[in-house]
């Protein structure tokens, strides 16, 4: 038999990392606290309507495809992917903007919104591929030990890129404030504002309009059961509605777990679970970072989400929209600088049954809503419900219809659910942000420094938040392990 391995939850990072160590010959068992496997990207079904409660938008397909690969496998094997064509829509307060599924679509929307704007588009992409191709070759793939690793003839002759933010990039080669919204609009996926994301994170623009907006057919979901049939095919055991209370220390190292049914002992242990609380499962002593040190970093945003099924197709919505049809800057601001409920607040609803008919019931519509907020606000139900309506009017009045009567059902989920869900810290959604000085090295590390045979995996570590980041945060703290412990 192989080393022992105890994994500590099962969302995407822990799947990635569980398949690894499972092919290299470890035993390994993947620990859940909920019922079902996932973790974030988790699925709620109801009367026929099938709902993606976290991620849904399926950028980066070649790092899907990456990741299969190394175990001979493809995405293909598992699901269909579909390319959206549209990719999406935005709403402004005058009009909706199209993104279409080619760089010549855009370019074309470009020019009719500012004429003669594609031109530095079209530089502007350059510059995101070139960041793309050094992020995915240079950098993501580095476990984030050493600030060395970044260090290579490509990155040094780019090193302005990570002294100027992306916004400050885009604002001087776009004027149009629509266009300004459509191009910061990839990098809220790292979790901060673009005026503190580096320039060379315009890679998520390479990433938006370079390789397209895809659709796992099925949803979401279906990435988390191919990942785990793969994994099971590899001999790894999944123990559902299992949490893990504590984590075993004995002469400095971690041994094991403390599970519902008593103590297991393992050679060694890696949690995926949110990198503050599975410090908090640890002795004081044993612990890297204080309260202090979270409290200071930015965390990505909670958010107030809505899973609401519709009884009939709706008009003029697309698979993503964004309503941008309020003031950015002030939501930002009420997000990082004064954590508050926002006045007038940015939102995103996703149905995606538009483009794929089974995830709703015949004729019906799956409406997925999501409002970015602080996180570690307090969430009341009459605050839930306040920001619903105001949700459902603006839909109607961007869409010219009345949706209300539709409505057969919603359900909703706020910073309260993803602390009791996840034991997600102050409610983030999507992890600790990617701005420059929490960046590769500067993140919470993949191996403990105070206890040993204890590694982390996940959006908390490198290299940061979104469903392919975890994918690569599994591999990077497997091949840690395989180094430590062949
Ligand atoms: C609403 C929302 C929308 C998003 N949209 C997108 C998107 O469109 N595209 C994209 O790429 N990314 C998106 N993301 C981000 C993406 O979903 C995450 O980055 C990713 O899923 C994180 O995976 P993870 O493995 O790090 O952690 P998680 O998914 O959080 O997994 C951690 C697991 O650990 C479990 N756990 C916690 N404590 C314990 C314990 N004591 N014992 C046992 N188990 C425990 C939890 O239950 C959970 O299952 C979104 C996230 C959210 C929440």
């Amino acid at each position: 038999m192989g080393k022992k391995v105890a994994i500590l939850g099962s969302g995407f990072a822990s799947l990635s990392a569980s398949c690894y160590l499972a092919r290299d010959g470890y035993e390994v068992t993947v620990y859940e606290k909920n019922e079902q496997l996932g973790g974030r990207a988790s699925q709620f079904s109801r009367d026929g309507f099938t709902f993606d409660m976290g991620p849904s938008w399926y950028w980066m397909p070649d790092i899907f495809e990456k990741f299969f690969s190394d175990f001979g496998k493809s995405t293909a094997d598992y699901y269909q992917l579909d390319r959206l064509d549209p990719a999406y829509q935005i709403f402004f307060k005058d009009e909706a903007v199209t993104i279409g599924g080619s760089l010549e679509q855009i370019c074309d929307e470009f020019e009719r919104i500012e004429p003669g704007s594609s031109k530095p588009l079209r530089r502007f992409m350059e510059r995101a591929a070139d960041n793309y191709r050094i992020a995915i070759e240079k950098m993501v793939y580095k476990p984030g030990r050493s600030p060395l690793e970044l260090v290579s003839a490509e990155t040094a002759l780019r090193l302005d890129r990570f002294f100027s933010t992306i916004s400050r990039d885009i604002r001087r080669e776009f004027k149009n404030p629509k266009l300004v919204s459509i191009l910061e609009f990839p990098v809220l996926f790292l979790g901060a504002k673009p005026s503190d994301t580096p320039s060379f994170y315009s890679f998520m623009n390479y990433a938006d309009f370079g390789l397209g907006t895809w659709h796992p057919r099925g949803g979401m979901y279906r990435i988390v059961e191919a990942m785990a049939e793969l994994a099971r095919s590899l001999g790894v055991t999944f123990k559902t509605g299992t949490p893990i209370a504590e984590i075993l220390v004995r002469d400095g190292k971690a041994c094991g777990v403390r599970t519902p049914q008593g103590e297991v002992f393992t050679d060694l242990v890696l949690s995926g679970a949110d990198y503050h609380h599975t410090e908090t499962l640890l002795p004081q002593s044993f612990r890297q970072f204080s309260e202090k040190y979270w409290d200071t970093r930015t965390f990505a945003p909670s958010s107030l989400l809505f899973f609401v099924g519709f009884d009939r197709k709706l008009q003029g919505v697309r698979h993503h929209n964004l309503f941008f049809d309020t003031d950015f800057e002030k939501h930002a601001r009420e997000i990082y600088d004064r954590p508050s409920w926002p006045e007038d607040p940015l939102f995103y609803a996703n149905f995606p049954s538009v483009t794929d008919p089974g995830m709703a019931p015949e004729g019906g519509e799956t409406g997925f809503f999501l409002m970015p907020l602080a996180p570690g606000l307090e969430d009341r139900p009459e605050l839930r419900e306040a920001y619903f309506e105001r949700m459902i009017d603006r839909l109607d009045q961007r869409t010219g219809q009345s949706v209300r009567p539709a409505i057969r059902f919603s359900e909703s989920f706020c910073v309260s659910d993803f602390i009791d869900r996840y034991n997600s810290y102050k409610g983030n959604a999507y992890g600790m942000a990617n701005t420059l000085r929490q960046t590769a090295f500067l993140r919470p590390g993949l191996k403990s420094r105070k206890v040993g045979s204890l590694y982390f995996t996940g959006q908390l570590t490198v290299p940061g938040p979104g469903v392919p980041p975890s994918l690569i945060s599994g591999k990077l703290a497997s091949e840690l392990i395989l180094k430590h412990h062949s």
